[in-house]
Protein backbone atom coordinates (compact mmCIF):
# COMPACT_ATOMS: atom_id res chain seq x y z
CA UNK A 1 0.00 0.00 0.00
CA UNK A 2 1.40 3.56 -0.85
CA UNK A 3 0.98 5.80 1.91
CA UNK A 4 3.15 8.30 0.25
CA UNK A 5 1.97 11.96 -0.56
CA UNK A 6 0.55 12.02 -3.90
CA UNK A 7 3.16 12.76 -6.72
CA UNK A 8 2.23 12.51 -10.59
CA UNK A 9 4.33 14.00 -13.55
CA UNK A 10 4.26 14.59 -17.45
CA UNK A 11 7.40 13.37 -19.11
CA UNK A 12 7.12 14.71 -22.57
CA UNK A 13 10.48 14.21 -25.17
CA UNK A 14 10.52 17.14 -27.00
CA UNK A 15 10.91 15.71 -30.99
CA UNK A 16 8.28 18.42 -31.47
CA UNK A 17 5.51 20.36 -30.02
CA UNK A 18 2.77 19.88 -27.52
CA UNK A 19 -0.03 18.01 -29.86
CA UNK A 20 -3.08 16.79 -29.12
CA UNK A 21 -2.15 13.77 -27.95
CA UNK A 22 0.44 15.23 -25.74
CA UNK A 23 -2.57 16.99 -23.79
CA UNK A 24 -4.38 14.86 -23.40
CA UNK A 25 -1.70 12.96 -21.32
CA UNK A 26 -0.68 16.12 -19.66
CA UNK A 27 -4.18 16.52 -18.64
CA UNK A 28 -4.94 13.70 -17.51
CA UNK A 29 -2.32 13.44 -15.49
CA UNK A 30 -3.03 16.87 -13.52
CA UNK A 31 -7.02 16.18 -13.07
CA UNK A 32 -5.63 12.84 -11.32
CA UNK A 33 -2.73 14.85 -9.16
CA UNK A 34 -5.30 17.71 -8.60
CA UNK A 35 -8.26 15.62 -7.86
CA UNK A 36 -5.82 13.91 -5.18
CA UNK A 37 -4.34 16.71 -3.93
CA UNK A 38 -1.49 15.53 -5.05
CA UNK A 39 1.82 17.73 -6.62
CA UNK A 40 2.67 17.31 -10.56
CA UNK A 41 5.56 17.33 -12.05
CA UNK A 42 6.76 18.30 -15.57
CA UNK A 43 10.20 16.33 -16.57
CA UNK A 44 11.45 17.09 -20.41
CA UNK A 45 13.01 13.57 -21.47
CA UNK A 46 15.23 14.81 -23.85
CA UNK A 47 17.88 11.74 -23.92
CA UNK A 48 17.61 10.58 -26.73
CA UNK A 49 19.56 13.52 -28.63
CA UNK A 50 18.75 12.53 -32.69
CA UNK A 51 15.71 12.61 -31.93
CA UNK A 52 15.05 15.69 -29.19
CA UNK A 53 15.48 19.32 -30.72
CA UNK A 54 16.22 21.84 -27.38
CA UNK A 55 13.70 24.52 -29.28
CA UNK A 56 10.76 22.64 -28.74
CA UNK A 57 11.27 22.47 -24.82
CA UNK A 58 10.42 26.21 -24.20
CA UNK A 59 7.41 25.43 -27.12
CA UNK A 60 6.23 22.69 -24.74
CA UNK A 61 6.66 24.26 -21.25
CA UNK A 62 4.50 27.52 -22.99
CA UNK A 63 1.80 24.92 -24.28
CA UNK A 64 1.15 23.68 -20.60
CA UNK A 65 0.89 27.26 -18.99
CA UNK A 66 -1.51 28.68 -21.90
CA UNK A 67 -3.49 25.47 -21.13
CA UNK A 68 -3.48 26.56 -17.36
CA UNK A 69 -1.45 22.98 -16.55
CA UNK A 70 0.90 24.68 -13.91
CA UNK A 71 3.47 22.56 -12.23
CA UNK A 72 5.36 22.29 -9.13
CA UNK A 73 8.69 22.53 -8.30
CA UNK A 74 11.78 22.52 -10.90
CA UNK A 75 11.58 21.17 -14.56
CA UNK A 76 13.99 18.11 -14.49
CA UNK A 77 15.77 18.32 -17.94
CA UNK A 78 17.31 14.78 -18.46
CA UNK A 79 20.34 15.79 -21.00
CA UNK A 80 21.99 17.46 -17.12
CA UNK A 81 21.54 14.24 -15.62
CA UNK A 82 24.15 11.99 -17.02
CA UNK A 83 25.88 11.62 -13.70
CA UNK A 84 23.24 10.43 -12.04
CA UNK A 85 22.60 7.59 -14.48
CA UNK A 86 26.01 6.72 -14.48
CA UNK A 87 25.53 6.24 -10.54
CA UNK A 88 23.15 4.03 -10.72
CA UNK A 89 24.11 1.83 -13.52
CA UNK A 90 27.02 1.03 -11.33
CA UNK A 91 24.70 0.25 -8.57
CA UNK A 92 22.64 -2.49 -10.73
CA UNK A 93 26.55 -3.35 -12.28
CA UNK A 94 27.98 -3.76 -8.41
CA UNK A 95 25.04 -6.12 -7.52
CA UNK A 96 25.72 -8.18 -10.73
CA UNK A 97 22.64 -7.32 -12.74
CA UNK A 98 24.02 -6.16 -15.55
CA UNK A 99 26.28 -7.86 -18.32
CA UNK A 100 27.97 -6.56 -21.70
CA UNK A 101 26.55 -7.53 -24.79
CA UNK A 102 28.70 -7.49 -28.14
CA UNK A 103 25.42 -8.11 -30.24
CA UNK A 104 24.29 -6.59 -33.33
CA UNK A 105 20.45 -5.22 -34.55
CA UNK A 106 20.92 -8.06 -37.31
CA UNK A 107 22.38 -10.81 -34.97
CA UNK A 108 18.85 -9.95 -32.80
CA UNK A 109 17.38 -9.61 -35.62
CA UNK A 110 18.44 -13.17 -37.37
CA UNK A 111 17.86 -15.27 -33.59
CA UNK A 112 14.25 -13.53 -34.09
CA UNK A 113 14.15 -14.57 -37.57
CA UNK A 114 10.99 -16.82 -36.81
CA UNK A 115 8.96 -14.62 -35.29
CA UNK A 116 5.60 -13.13 -37.00
CA UNK A 117 5.66 -9.74 -38.41
CA UNK A 118 4.78 -6.50 -35.46
CA UNK A 119 5.63 -9.75 -32.45
CA UNK A 120 7.83 -7.96 -30.37
CA UNK A 121 12.02 -9.11 -30.90
CA UNK A 122 13.42 -10.72 -27.85
CA UNK A 123 17.12 -10.44 -27.16
CA UNK A 124 18.42 -14.57 -27.03
CA UNK A 125 20.44 -14.13 -24.43
CA UNK A 126 23.23 -14.65 -26.47
CA UNK A 127 26.14 -13.16 -24.27
CA UNK A 128 24.48 -13.56 -20.46
CA UNK A 129 26.99 -15.55 -19.52
CA UNK A 130 30.00 -13.35 -21.17
CA UNK A 131 30.57 -12.13 -24.41
CA UNK A 132 32.33 -14.12 -27.34
CA UNK A 133 35.96 -14.41 -27.42
CA UNK A 134 37.50 -11.16 -29.08
CA UNK A 135 34.15 -9.51 -29.81
CA UNK A 136 33.66 -5.46 -27.92
CA UNK A 137 30.77 -4.51 -25.84
CA UNK A 138 28.20 -2.79 -27.87
CA UNK A 139 25.15 -2.31 -24.66
CA UNK A 140 25.03 -2.46 -21.41
CA UNK A 141 21.73 -4.95 -20.69
CA UNK A 142 20.06 -5.65 -17.06
CA UNK A 143 19.11 -9.25 -16.42
CA UNK A 144 15.69 -9.78 -16.42
CA UNK A 145 13.96 -11.80 -13.82
CA UNK A 146 13.04 -15.43 -14.74
CA UNK A 147 9.46 -14.85 -12.76
CA UNK A 148 6.59 -13.29 -14.55
CA UNK A 149 6.33 -9.97 -13.04
CA UNK A 150 2.28 -8.80 -12.30
CA UNK A 151 0.98 -5.40 -12.02
CA UNK A 152 -2.24 -3.39 -11.79
CA UNK A 153 -3.52 -0.55 -14.07
CA UNK A 154 -6.13 1.57 -13.01
CA UNK A 155 -7.72 0.86 -16.51
CA UNK A 156 -6.15 -2.09 -18.09
CA UNK A 157 -6.46 -4.09 -15.24
CA UNK A 158 -4.05 -6.88 -14.30
CA UNK A 159 -1.45 -7.28 -16.20
CA UNK A 160 1.38 -10.21 -16.50
CA UNK A 161 4.38 -10.03 -18.27
CA UNK A 162 7.02 -12.75 -18.68
CA UNK A 163 9.98 -10.62 -19.93
CA UNK A 164 12.41 -13.49 -20.84
CA UNK A 165 9.51 -14.46 -22.92
CA UNK A 166 8.17 -10.71 -24.20
CA UNK A 167 11.66 -8.96 -24.31
CA UNK A 168 14.79 -10.81 -23.11
CA UNK A 169 17.38 -9.06 -21.58
CA UNK A 170 17.01 -5.40 -22.28
CA UNK A 171 19.54 -2.55 -23.21
CA UNK A 172 20.02 0.08 -20.18
CA UNK A 173 22.83 1.61 -22.15
CA UNK A 174 23.54 1.61 -25.54
CA UNK A 175 27.27 1.44 -27.42
CA UNK A 176 27.16 4.73 -28.68
CA UNK A 177 26.70 6.05 -24.87
CA UNK A 178 22.73 6.32 -24.91
CA UNK A 179 21.08 5.82 -21.90
CA UNK A 180 18.02 3.44 -23.18
CA UNK A 181 14.48 4.67 -22.19
CA UNK A 182 13.81 2.60 -19.61
CA UNK A 183 16.60 3.27 -16.99
CA UNK A 184 16.47 6.85 -17.11
CA UNK A 185 12.78 7.20 -16.69
CA UNK A 186 12.87 4.64 -13.74
CA UNK A 187 15.70 6.62 -12.09
CA UNK A 188 13.93 9.83 -12.58
CA UNK A 189 10.46 9.33 -11.17
CA UNK A 190 12.00 7.05 -8.26
CA UNK A 191 14.58 10.21 -7.46
CA UNK A 192 11.69 12.69 -7.50
CA UNK A 193 9.34 10.44 -5.04
CA UNK A 194 6.51 9.90 -8.02
CA UNK A 195 4.08 7.59 -6.44
CA UNK A 196 1.50 7.49 -9.64
CA UNK A 197 1.94 7.35 -13.62
CA UNK A 198 -0.65 8.73 -15.52
CA UNK A 199 0.48 8.48 -18.94
CA UNK A 200 -0.51 6.91 -22.61
CA UNK A 201 -1.69 3.21 -23.27
CA UNK A 202 1.43 3.02 -26.25
CA UNK A 203 3.52 2.71 -22.82
CA UNK A 204 2.14 0.12 -21.34
CA UNK A 205 4.15 -2.89 -22.58
CA UNK A 206 7.15 -0.96 -21.30
CA UNK A 207 5.86 -1.34 -17.71
CA UNK A 208 6.88 -4.97 -16.61
CA UNK A 209 10.48 -4.10 -17.54
CA UNK A 210 10.24 -0.34 -15.81
CA UNK A 211 9.10 -2.30 -12.32
CA UNK A 212 11.69 -5.30 -12.67
CA UNK A 213 14.20 -2.18 -12.47
CA UNK A 214 12.09 -0.85 -9.32
CA UNK A 215 12.98 -4.04 -7.66
CA UNK A 216 16.54 -4.01 -8.13
CA UNK A 217 16.68 -1.27 -6.96
CA UNK A 218 14.41 -2.07 -3.98
CA UNK A 219 12.40 1.10 -4.65
CA UNK A 220 8.65 0.85 -4.33
CA UNK A 221 6.76 0.31 -7.56
CA UNK A 222 4.50 3.55 -8.55
CA UNK A 223 0.76 2.90 -9.29
CA UNK A 224 -0.15 3.17 -12.99
CA UNK A 225 -3.07 4.26 -15.03
CA UNK A 226 -2.33 4.30 -19.25
CA UNK A 227 -5.11 6.31 -20.76
CA UNK A 228 -6.42 5.49 -24.09
CA UNK A 229 -4.52 7.39 -27.23
CA UNK A 230 -5.49 10.07 -29.61
CA UNK A 231 -5.21 8.03 -32.85
CA UNK A 232 -4.44 9.93 -36.18
CA UNK A 233 -6.96 9.33 -39.17
CA UNK A 234 -5.00 6.38 -40.87
CA UNK A 235 -5.40 4.52 -37.29
CA UNK A 236 -1.64 5.52 -36.10
CA UNK A 237 -0.87 6.81 -32.94
CA UNK A 238 -0.95 10.01 -33.27
CA UNK A 239 2.67 11.59 -32.87
CA UNK A 240 4.85 13.96 -33.57
CA UNK A 241 6.12 11.00 -35.46
CA UNK A 242 2.90 10.87 -37.40
CA UNK A 243 3.16 14.58 -38.11
CA UNK A 244 0.97 16.19 -35.66
CA UNK A 245 -0.34 19.55 -35.78
CA UNK A 246 0.79 21.83 -32.74
CA UNK A 247 -1.57 22.97 -31.18
CA UNK A 248 -3.28 26.61 -31.45
CA UNK A 249 -2.71 28.13 -28.10
CA UNK A 250 -5.19 31.07 -29.43
CA UNK A 251 -8.00 28.19 -28.53
CA UNK A 252 -6.86 26.14 -25.27
CA UNK A 253 -10.62 25.62 -24.62
CA UNK A 254 -11.33 24.23 -27.54
CA UNK A 255 -8.14 21.83 -27.45
CA UNK A 256 -9.05 21.12 -23.50
CA UNK A 257 -12.67 20.14 -24.58
CA UNK A 258 -10.89 17.56 -27.86
CA UNK A 259 -9.24 15.48 -25.53
CA UNK A 260 -11.57 15.66 -22.81
CA UNK A 261 -14.41 14.35 -25.03
CA UNK A 262 -11.51 11.72 -26.51
CA UNK A 263 -11.09 10.59 -22.23
CA UNK A 264 -14.95 9.99 -22.46
CA UNK A 265 -16.24 13.03 -20.69
CA UNK A 266 -19.12 15.87 -22.32
CA UNK A 267 -17.31 19.56 -23.61
CA UNK A 268 -17.19 21.80 -20.78
CA UNK A 269 -18.69 25.28 -21.13
CA UNK A 270 -17.57 26.92 -17.79
CA UNK A 271 -18.90 30.29 -16.87
CA UNK A 272 -17.96 33.63 -17.59
CA UNK A 273 -16.23 35.15 -14.70
CA UNK A 274 -17.57 38.43 -14.90
CA UNK A 275 -17.66 40.35 -17.59
CA UNK A 276 -14.36 38.23 -18.99
CA UNK A 277 -14.53 35.20 -21.25
CA UNK A 278 -14.08 31.50 -18.88
CA UNK A 279 -10.20 31.11 -18.97
CA UNK A 280 -8.15 27.47 -18.88
CA UNK A 281 -8.16 27.99 -14.98
CA UNK A 282 -11.75 28.26 -14.96
CA UNK A 283 -12.06 25.07 -17.34
CA UNK A 284 -10.14 23.32 -15.48
CA UNK A 285 -11.84 24.05 -12.16
CA UNK A 286 -14.65 22.51 -13.76
CA UNK A 287 -13.61 19.43 -14.97
CA UNK A 288 -11.94 19.15 -11.72
CA UNK A 289 -15.46 18.61 -10.38
CA UNK A 290 -16.66 16.26 -13.09
CA UNK A 291 -13.31 14.09 -12.83
CA UNK A 292 -13.38 13.92 -8.94
CA UNK A 293 -17.53 12.73 -9.23
CA UNK A 294 -16.48 10.24 -12.13
CA UNK A 295 -13.65 8.13 -10.46
N1 LIG B 1 8.89 10.58 -22.76
C1 LIG B 1 7.86 9.65 -23.11
C2 LIG B 1 7.06 10.19 -24.29
O1 LIG B 1 7.09 11.39 -24.55
C3 LIG B 1 6.90 9.39 -21.97
C4 LIG B 1 7.54 8.58 -20.91
C5 LIG B 1 6.62 8.19 -19.76
O2 LIG B 1 5.60 8.85 -19.53
O3 LIG B 1 6.98 7.26 -19.07
O4 LIG B 1 6.42 9.40 -24.96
Amino acid sequence: MNTQKYKGRFAPSPTGPLHLGSLATALGSWLEARSRGGEWLVRIENIDEERCKPEFTPLILQALQAHGLAWDGEVWVQSQRHAVYAHHLQQLSEAGLVYPCACTRKEIDDANAHRAFGENRVYPGTCVEGMPAGRQARAIRFRCPSHAIEWHDHRLGLIQDHLQQSSGDFVLKRGDGFWAYHLVVVVDDMLSGVTHIVRGEDLADTTARQIALYRAFNAQTPQYWHLPVILAEDGQKLSKQTGAKALDLSHPLDNLNKVWTHLGYEPICPLANGTSRPTPADWLNAALRVWRRSR
